[in-house]
C-alpha cells in the first residue's frame, strides 16, 4: 500500500481550568468578533465559547463549540470533579438539540468555533487575547501525517458525495469541468 507523508497545521487552545475565574470576557469577545458588522455588538448568546459555571464551588470550565449534531446521544455518562457530579452534556462541545446554546439565537443555525479565522489573520484567537488570568493559551504545531492512497480516495469520494447531495450532480459536474479547463 502506497503512503504519502505530508504535514498539516494544528491550531490548539489549551485550557487550564485551575486559572479560570469565570469572568466570561472570552464569551463577550467571541460574540463581538462574530457580530455583523464585526465588533458591532456583544451578546454572549452568540458566543462560540461557554463557561460552565458553578459559583458555589468556585469551578469554571470554558468549553469551545464543536460540531453540529442532529440528535442527542443515547448513552450518557457523568463527570466527577472535586466531589461534584456533572452530566455529560455539561462539557460537551456539540451544537445539539438537547440545549439552547451553541445555536445562533436569531437564525437557529449551529455555532462552531472557527479559531477566529480572519483576513488578515489575528495573532491569536480573541478569547485567548482577552483571557487575562491565562486560562487560555494558543499554540500552533506542524504535525506529520501519513495517508494511504485508498484512504485519500475514500476521503475524496465522501467529499464528492456530500457536494452532490448538497448541490446536485449537474452543478458538481459543471464545476469540475470549469476547474479542469483552468488547469
Ligand atoms: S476569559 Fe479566561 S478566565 Fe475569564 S472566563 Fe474566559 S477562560 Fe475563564
Ligand atoms: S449535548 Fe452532547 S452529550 Fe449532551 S446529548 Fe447532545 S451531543 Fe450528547
Ligand atoms: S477561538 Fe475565536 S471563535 Fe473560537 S471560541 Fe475563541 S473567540 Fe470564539
Amino acid at each position: 500500500m502506497r503512503t504519502e507523508a505530508s504535514t498539516r497545521t494544528v491550531k490548539e487552545i489549551r485550557i487550564d481550568i485551575e486559572k479560570c475565574t469565570g469572568c466570561r470576557a472570552c464569551e463577550m469577545a467571541c460574540s463581538a468578533f462574530h457580530a455583523k458588522p464585526r465588533y458591532s455588538s456583544i451578546n454572549p448568546a452568540r458566543s462560540r465559547i461557554r463557561v460552565v459555571t458553578d459559583e458555589i464551588n468556585d469551578e469554571y470550565v470554558p468549553v469551545r463549540a464543536g460540531n453540529f449534531t442532529r440528535s442527542e446521544c443515547d448513552g450518557r455518562h457523568f463527570y466527577q470533579l472535586k466531589g461534584k457530579q456533572y452530566g455529560e452534556c455539561s462539557f460537551c462541545r456539540a451544537s445539539c438539540p438537547s440545549r439552547d446554546f451553541f445555536i445562533e439565537p436569531d437564525s437557529g443555525l449551529p455555532l462552531k468555533c472557527d479559531m477566529c479565522e480572519d483576513e488578515p489573520p489575528l495573532a491569536e484567537p480573541l478569547c485567548v487575547t482577552v483571557c487575562q488570568p491565562g486560562c487560555l493559551t494558543y499554540e500552533v504545531r506542524q504535525v506529520e501525517t501519513e495517508s494511504s492512497e485508498p484512504e485519500a480516495r475514500a476521503v475524496m469520494e465522501k467529499g464528492l458525495e456530500s457536494l452532490v447531495n448538497q448541490h446536485g450532480i449537474d452543478a458538481v459536474i459543471d464545476k469540475l469541468k470549469q476547474l479542469s479547463k483552468g488547469q
